[in-house]
């Protein structure tokens, strides 16, 4: 009875709705394209999605017909993990609705939202989510696989503040449904939800965030020589994790061709005590630029914006957790590698996460599907180019660097993919890798959402 009800189902067909973009349409062109231009897919069908019921026509028509799919907001996986070769897209970036209720300090935002507009929706009633730089970035990927920013030390990760997800997962055979992930019902989708990765249970549609109060901030940026290297990094590693969890930093180390090393950070304070905690920082080498002041919030986040603009188009990019700070063999390898980098735009990028106090490394590794909560900091080992015959050097040097540095750091961030990480579970998920199996298991018993590092059916 059943089969027979869904072969009718099968042959009346669902249609699709929403804005349907096919090979040949004009906008195909850019509505095929990933951010990371490495990657050059063609897929049969992109469905942007306008409404929940055209997200779960779109996951119907795909399952009645055998057809890949994949699931997008800000196309800004670094693995190209959003589109697919003839299958379809479902795309969520015209599901961009925020909603702030200021009295219960909570925000409804749809997943196709880029940060920068939740920053400048939330900041239009004074209020913030701890979330990612770069403006172009999807909520929708980034919330699912955690969500660091210059607010982490404080206010955790973005998916430490998610209260509720809507999510249009797979039913039955050829079904689709809409469920909400919360404390009281799905809890353990909401528990997956957060930094479990995107494109692994079903299409998440809105979150509901807790958000908090902002005025202004103060930021701090300082440029050294490459040859302050060694007096500059290990200064860092230590000073970062140890000062007050209001202020959250980074530093990234370009190739040896640029020269530079540049630190900058937000705090939640004054410029003048801002002056005072990086007093360690100065100290150490011989800064050739130092700028602090206090700025309206929204200003910070454009200023942490403007480093991810204008880079170049492919890119191979993987990641890792320092526990503790790099030991002098190691510094010596960023030297290594970043003196012989393919070309200018290599670099090493690492941010504060844990130590004094952090809002994220208070929560047991166990508590959210995201387990790296005793890292003090992220690294992020980066190569870019322009044309495809300098890809194999850039991804050959991406891949022996992580090599070479291994030993000194842990894992990778769900949201830094790497296709070259053999043991991406272990790296991804460590201790919460069994559970998520389950969770797949029960919401997507079919593996209908799926991708070459998406967590298995049991
Ligand atoms: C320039 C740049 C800067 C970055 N800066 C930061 C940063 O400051 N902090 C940080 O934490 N990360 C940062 N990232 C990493 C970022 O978090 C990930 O790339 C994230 O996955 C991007 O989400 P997206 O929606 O833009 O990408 P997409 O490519 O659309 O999606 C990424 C993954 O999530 C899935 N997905 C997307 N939307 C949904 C949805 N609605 N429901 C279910 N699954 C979905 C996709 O299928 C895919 O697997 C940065 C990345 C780039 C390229």
């Amino acid at each position: 009875m059943v089969d027979i009800l869904a072969q009718n189902r099968r042959k009346a067909g669902t249609r699709l709705t929403g804005r349907i973009v096919r090979p040949g349409n004009p906008s195909y062109r850019t509505a095929r394209l990933e951010f990371n231009r490495r990657f050059s897919k063609f897929p049969r069908v992109i469905v942007f999605c306008r409404r929940t019921e055209d997200v779960i026509h779109a996951v119907k028509w795909a399952r009645e017909r055998g057809v890949r799919l994949r699931v997008r907001s800000g196309r800004h996986s670094y693995e190209g993990f959003s589109s697919v070769n003839g299958g379809m897209i479902i795309d969520v970036s015209e599901m961009n609705k925020v909603k702030v209720d200021r009295k219960r300090m909570i925000a409804h935002v749809q997943t196709g939202n880029p940060l920068a507009r939740v920053y400048r929706k939330l900041w239009e009633k004074r209020v913030a989510l701890p979330a990612g730089t770069a403006p172009d970035v999807g909520v929708g990927g980034l919330a699912l696989g955690g969500g660091i920013g210059l607010l982490s030390r404080k206010y955790g990760l973005t998916c430490d503040n998610l209260q509720q997800v809507k999510m249009v997962v797979a039913s039955g055979r050829f079904g689709a449904k809409t469920i909400m992930a919360n404390k009281k019902k799905h809890s353990d989708l909401l528990w997956a939800s957060r930094g479990g990765g995107g494109g692994n249970f079903g299409v998440a549609t809105a979150y509901t965030f807790r958000i908090r109060p902002i005025k202004t901030v103060s930021i701090y940026s300082i440029t050294w020589r490459w040859r302050d290297l060694e007096k500059v990094f290990p200064a860092w590693q230590r000073w970062a994790p140890s000062v007050t969890n209001r202020l959250t930093s980074t530093i990234e180390v370009a190739s040896r061709q640029v020269g530079t090393i540049e630190s900058t950070g937000q705090l939640l304070g004054s410029a003048s005590e801002l002056q005072r905690l990086i007093r360690p920082l100065l100290r150490s080498g011989t800064p050739v630029k130092v700028m602090v002041r206090t700025v309206p919030f929204i200003e910070a986040t454009r200023f942490f914006a403007a480093a991810d603009l204008n880079l170049e188009p492919k890119f191979k990019i993987t990641g890792a957790y320092g526990f503790q700070p790099l030991p002098r063999e190691g510094v010596q390898i960023i030297r290594e590698f970043l003196s012989k980098a393919p070309n200018r735009h290599s670099s090493v990028w690492c941010q504060s996460l844990g130590g004094a106090g952090s809002a994220v490394s208070r929560v047991s590794p166990t508590a959210t599907a995201y387990p790296h909560r005793k890292a003090e900091t992220i690294y992020e080992l980066s190569a870019r180019w322009r044309n495809d015959d300098e890809q194999l050097r850039n991804i050959r040097w991406v891949k022996r660097f992580r090599r070479a540095l291994h030993p000194f750091v842990k894992g990778d961030y769900v949201n830094f993919p790497d296709l070259q990480i053999k043991n991406w579970p272990k790296a991804y998920y460590g201790v919460n890798f069994a559970r998520l199996k389950q969770v797949k298991q029960k919401y997507d018993p079919h593996n209908v959402f799926r991708f070459a590092q998406s967590i298995p059916v049991k």
